[in-house]
């Protein structure tokens, strides 16, 4: 069994930045062919580049916009043919607000890009993912799992996200398609910082876990290569935590 991923094309959301770079610099050295997207054209550009140029993809997609995805999900699949893996990685990190000073904002804004953002990519994918051993990786977070004060809008995100994948993975397993969610813990990230709040928060956050560190982008990009490789074939509606070994903290 393969962990190369040669000719497999894979649409990336989110894939400007932070761990979305990461992983498609990851695999395109596995072989895959990407379709590089993110609200942020730069970054989308960005990391194409990194990745080498053609044969990838690379164009700007707001997952919030219904309109957005399923034109720009129709312009992918028309160039490069079809669809065999997601990356459904687009996504807006907390900032810590006691409930009080919560806005219907920040709700919707969350909600839009964190949640119905991988709705409407599912969506509109999997009438595209054809070929044997496709399969969906999206994106939580350690606070998918356990609760963060001043963080509720998102953990209710990222919690919705892991309910949301598992059945996913029942319904899309009848057809060969698996889905597999990453639940990243405190990651090195240029946009994690709107999380931080001072050198005292990072000491905490570093402490926080046995490894005594944060992690990087790329040991989470590892980890969404081998969830869409061959290797993990039999692996589906798993949500591996990828956070150094997780202490209890509190926000
Ligand atoms: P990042 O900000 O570096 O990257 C996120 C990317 O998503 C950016 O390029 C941004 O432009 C893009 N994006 C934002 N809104 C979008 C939209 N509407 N449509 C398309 N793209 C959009 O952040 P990151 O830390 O790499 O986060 C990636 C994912 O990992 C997110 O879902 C985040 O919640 C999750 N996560 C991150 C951490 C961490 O510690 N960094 C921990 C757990 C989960």
């Amino acid at each position: 069994m393969s962990s190369r991923l040669e000719g497999k094309v894979v649409l990336i959301t989110g894939g400007g930045s932070g761990i979305g770079q990461a992983t498609a610099i990851e695999l395109a050295k596995l072989g895959a062919h990407l379709a590089i997207t993110d609200v942020n054209l730069e970054g989308a550009h960005d990391t194409y580049r990194l990745c080498g140029g053609k044969p990838h993809y690379c164009g700007v997609m707001d997952v919030s916009s219904k309109a957005d995805v399923e034109l720009r999900v129709s312009e992918i699949v028309a160039g490069l043919g079809r669809l065999d893996h997601v990356f459904n990685c687009a996504g807006i990190n907390p900032t810590s607000y006691p409930l009080t000073d919560t806005t219907d904002e920040y709700w919707d804004k969350l909600v839009n890009v964190n949640l119905k953002g991988i709705y409407l990519v599912t969506r509109a994918t999997i009438p595209h993912i054809t070929t044997p051993g496709g399969s969906y990786v999206n994106v939580s977070s350690i606070c998918g799992l356990y609760p963060q004060a001043e963080q509720a809008v998102y953990c209710a995100t990222k919690h919705g996200v892991i309910g949301f994948s598992k059945s996913m993975a029942l319904e899309l397993g009848l057809k060969g398609v698996r889905t597999n969610v990453v639940a990243p813990g405190y990651i090195d990230t240029p946009t994690n910082s709107g999380v931080v709040k001072g050198e005292e928060y990072v000491t905490r956050m570093e402490e926080g876990n046995s490894l005594g560190r944060l992690g990087t982008p790329e040991e989470v990009a590892g980890v969404v290569a081998f969830l869409m490789s061959e290797k993990a074939k039999y692996m589906n509606g798993s949500v591996v935590e990828v956070h150094g070994g997780l202490k209890m903290l509190e926000s």
